[in-house]
């Protein structure tokens, strides 16, 4: 059986391994590798290689290190359906959504290219006469990286190009449920100039999560995940003294206003809830159809749901693939009763697929659900759309701040007064005007409000360089025979 290690000052780990988890094949439900789980000693070895690597890349030049991101850029060009490939058959996505994530990804190194740019410092001449003051940015020394299952390859990117072009050097631990691509990257990193040691990627469950956080050398984690792990990933890493950033899940809402072009919002709908089986935390998961919305948006979206393609990633003209685990897919199925048992109405019901190999689960459509059901209380992360009606566009805003999590939401209307009200109205982080997924661009950050998120830095973008420097502020003057004297006040650069 195909084994998976971790990635250590550029070569293969090849010490002894404890623990193995399984990588399935979520098309065929059949194991297809097992992936190395890491003790402390593993975590320990890569931190200090890390550790390592940071005393001679802090010093390097940003035009080399600019140069090797450009080589990286092209390498994944380059290999952007191989990657996708390994996300299909780990994953599960389909190919043509697989090249999009890597797409996405692929900007975040763009961006990080820029670092010369990006990481400028400020200068003031004279704050005292012939003294001068400026703030510098440095990298933080060794950072860490914790990302989920569902973007094997975009989520680490969101985090180690800029790390790494900010002068830091980088421990990921990728989700173990798909963790090749990772490995995959920080080889082609390695082709591209990446010195031994500045990116290393160790697989592992909580054992390894929990080094992470208590290294006394690591200063500062990275997560994107559930929001529980989100908040235990904050509490535990600020608590050791590090610096954290930590994404967490998502309830996305759609809200339809009466007046919306109904096509339109049916794609959408359709679009946001299904890509990638609902397995991503800017889904649609919730339809928040206003007055007389629904009777008219709901066949619409039946009738797109139908004509699905739900089939192994790898198949021509899929549309949907399966869910990462069985053990996920059974959540899922879970939830369907339960919408069912609670008196939700059941449009389209995906448990239909539940019988094939693979961990298949069609797409779902619920009406006439109400905020006290679980399938609208919790992040269900599947192929699940529920449907809640309320009568007025204030009832809509009512449910959606009620709710805890604030990740992404859109509105579907023509009516620009309305549109402009909701984007200053809406108490959450990302914004869709027609827009059902409204993912930041790499020049831009992510990231939600409230349970979404745990502390404030979001991810890539300028706080991204923010997060991954500390500031450091000089203030100098050269020796001038007019500055003797001695003074006992405290500075007033008069
Ligand atoms: P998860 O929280 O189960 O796992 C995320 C990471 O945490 C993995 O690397 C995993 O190994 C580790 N982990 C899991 N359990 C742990 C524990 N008990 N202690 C320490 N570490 C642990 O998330 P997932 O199922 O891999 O991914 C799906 C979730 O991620 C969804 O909730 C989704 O909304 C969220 N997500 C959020 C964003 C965002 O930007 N806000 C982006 C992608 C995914």
């Amino acid at each position: 059986m195909r084994q998976i290690t971790h990635w250590i000052d550029n070569v293969s780990f090849e010490g002894p391994v404890e623990r193995w988890g399984d990588v399935f094949d979520p098309a065929t439900g059949k194991v297809q590798a097992r992936v190395a789980l890491a003790g402390v000693e593993q975590v320990d070895l890569a931190v200090a290689s890390a550790l390592r690597a940071w005393e001679s890349w802090k010093d390097v030049s940003l035009s080399r290190r600019s140069a090797i991101l450009f080589s990286f850029r092209d390498l994944l060009e380059r290999h952007r359906d191989d990657i996708a490939r390994i996300l299909v058959s780990e994953h599960g996505k389909v190919f043509g959504d697989a090249q999009g994530e890597v797409q996405r990804g692929l900007e975040v190194v763009e961006f990080a290219c820029g670092i010369p740019q990006l990481i400028k410092g400020e200068y003031n001449e004279n704050v005292s006469t012939a003294v001068d003051t400026y703030s510098i940015r440095q990298p933080m020394g060794v950072v860490a990286g914790i990302t989920p299952f569902n973007f094997p390859a975009m989520v680490p990117m969101w985090m180690y190009p800029l790390a790494i072009a900010c002068g830091n050097t980088f421990v990921l631990k990728p989700s173990e449920k798909d963790p090749s691509a990772s490995v995959f990257c920080a080889e082609l990193f390695h082709q591209a100039g990446l010195p031994d040691g500045v990116l290393n990627v160790v697989h592992g469950d909580k054992v390894a999560v929990d080094r992470i956080l208590t290294h006394p050398d690591i200063g500062a984690v990275s997560f994107v995940g559930s929001t529980p792990i989100a908040q235990y990933v904050y509490e535990l890493g600020t608590k050791s003294g590090k610096r954290v950033a930590a994404l967490g899940g998502a309830k996305n809402h759609m809200i339809v206003l009466p007046d919306a072009d109904m096509d339109l919002a049916a794609d959408a709908a359709v679009s946001a809830g299904f890509g990638s089986a609902g397995e991503r935390c800017m889904a649609i998961s919730v339809l928040v159809t206003v007055g007389d919305a629904a009777d008219r948006l709901l066949p619409k979206v039946t009738e797109r749901i139908r004509k699905i393609k739900v089939a192994a990633g790898n198949e021509q003209g899929a549309e949907m693939g399966p869910l990462v685990t069985a053990q996920h897919r059974d959540k899922v199925v879970g939830y369907i009763e339960s919408g069912v048992a609670d008196g939700a109405t059941l449009i389209a019901d995906g448990r239909d697929l539940v019988d094939r190999s693979g961990f298949f689960l069609g797409p779902t459509l619920f009406d006439h659900v109400t905020p006290d059901m679980a399938i609208y209380r919790d992040e269900i992360f599947g192929p699940v759309l529920s449907t809640v009606r309320v009568d007025s566009y204030d009832d809509a805003m009512k449910l959606l701040h009620d709710n805890p999590w604030a990740n992404g939401v859109a509105i579907f209307t023509n009516d620009g007064g309305a549109a402009r009200k909701f984007q200053n109205e809406a108490q959450v982080g990302m914004v869709g005007i027609n827009v059902p997924i409204p993912v930041p661009m790499a020049y831009h950050s992510f990231g939600g409000w409230k349970a979404s998120i745990f502390g404030s830095a979001r991810m890539y973008g300028l706080e991204g360089v923010q997060f991954y420097t500390r500031i450091k502020v000089v203030t100098s003057r050269w020796p001038d025979p007019s500055h003797r004297g001695v003074n006992l006040g405290f500075p007033q650069m008069k």
